[in-house]
């Protein structure tokens, strides 16, 4: 059975590379850190939530589609059984969370600080007519809220979807097969290939153009802005003294990430700090990237991949 695995959305991989890159003293520095923190954890509480579905596979036939995503909806999970459809928006996030299903308001508070946020009941109201709308109506379809942080605490006012803590999914799952147990069934696989195909293929990004300076250099990846020395085929950290073969791998990620999907020696040397043009050479040649252009011109077609560890 082909599983889908999760993978860290775009966007968080972009500003943590654009993050990475940005001084700590620079004004914009602070809010890229909250964004990144929160992405990061929105991430993490979909991961749970994940491993949780997995462990309930092992006793049910089910299928999961992770981020199902069109040109106008992001869900975080389809779950698809044989006669009904779970569509679940995952919340990772603590403090007393208030839902108010008549003034269609969502708002957390957390160490006295009040914070209004989309209303997860609303976004699954748009989510389920959207796959209504892709797949009819012969199954039934139902949203539901998991919050994956434990030490949220929950206050509901008439709201009629579910909203639970991630430890109660697998207790609503079987509440749920047994009241559709004697209901037509569909066939899974069907369903699943058939959702997957009506997602558009993979958007191709283009880094918008940033307004400051970024920080040149190979990052030790240990000690954050602290740039390695490349010496002997190794970069060395001056702090740590750890020596690594590799490091100009994230390197070259943050510039497909932020500038373009090919460089040239020169721009290589400018990004990285480096000063000849041979190790610049010696080291993109070790990198086994596709090449275009002549000789002369030579620029190396940096292939995507996710490098960063989640920091969650
Ligand atoms: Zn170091």
């Amino acid at each position: 059975m082909h599983i889908i695995e999760r993978r860290r959305p775009y966007r968080l991989i972009y500003q943590q590379a654009l993050l990475a890159r940005t001084s700590p003293s620079h004004k914009s520095y602070p809010l890229l850190k909250e964004k990144v923190r929160r992405r990061s954890a929105g991430f993490a509480g979909e991961i749970q939530f994940d491993r949780v579905c997995a462990e309930y596979r092992e006793e049910m036939q089910f299928r999961l589609i992770p981020d199902f995503k069109t040109a106008t909806h992001q869900i975080d999970a389809i779950c698809i059984f044989s006669s009904f459809i779970v569509i679940v928006e995952v919340k990772n996030i603590s403090g007393h969370i208030h839902m108010d299903g008549t003034k269609r308001q969502f708002f957390r508070i957390l160490n006295g600080v009040m914070t209004g946020m989309t209303n997860p009941d609303d976004q699954l109201y748009r989510h389920e007519k959207l796959v209504r709308r892709l797949i009819g109506d012969k199954v039934p379809i139902i949203g539901i809220v998991v919050f994956t942080n434990p030490s949220a605490i929950l206050e509901i006012k008439n709201i009629k979807r579910r909203v639970i803590h991630l430890s109660g999914l697998p207790f609503v799952f079987d509440e749920l097969v047994s009241h559709y147990r004697t209901s037509p069934t569909i066939e899974i696989e069907q369903y699943f290939n058939s959702l997957l195909s009506m997602q558009p293929p993979l958007q191709i990004h283009t880094p918008p153009l940033i307004s400051y300076p970024l920080l040149e250099g190979v990052f030790c990846p240990d000690c954050p802005y602290t740039k390695m020395n490349y010496s002997r085929n190794f970069w060395r950290c001056p702090l740590c003294a750890r020596k690594r073969a590799d490091a100009h791998l994230l390197a070259l990620q943050d510039y497909r990430l932020l500038i373009g999907s090919t460089i040239s020696n020169l721009e290589f040397r400018r990004f990285t700090g480096l000063q000849s043009r041979t190790n610049a050479w010696t080291i993109l040649q070790s990198c086994g990237f596709q090449k275009i252009g002549n000789k002369k011109s030579v620029r190396y077609v940096i292939p995507e991949v996710d490098l960063r560890k989640n920091s969650d």
